[in-house]
């Protein structure tokens, strides 16, 4: 008795990476980007600390990825500051 063949069907579950990044404050990969690309600002949030803070002065063509490291740059500058 052949056994019947089963067609395996390949499902891809559509998952969305989400754009989530590593918190330069708290340590957790909880930072969210929001763009707001019409407005020209995205907002990027840190779900684990209260971290919070608004890039500006967006293109059309700046990723979450961009935008991250903006962020990443203006928190430092921030940091220095607050040092001297
Ligand atoms: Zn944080």
């Amino acid at each position: 008795m052949g056994r019947r063949r089963r067609q395996k069907v390949r499902r891809r579950p559509q998952k969305r990476i989400p754009d989530v990044y590593d918190c330069p404050d708290c340590g957790n990969t909880a930072i969210k980007i929001e763009l707001h690309r019409d407005a020209k600002f995205a907002t990027v949030k840190c779900g684990s600390c209260d971290l919070e803070m608004n890039i500006e002065d967006l293109n059309p063509l700046t990723e979450s990825v961009d935008i991250y490291g903006a962020f990443i740059d203006k928190f430092y500058a921030a940091r220095e500051e607050e040092d001297t």
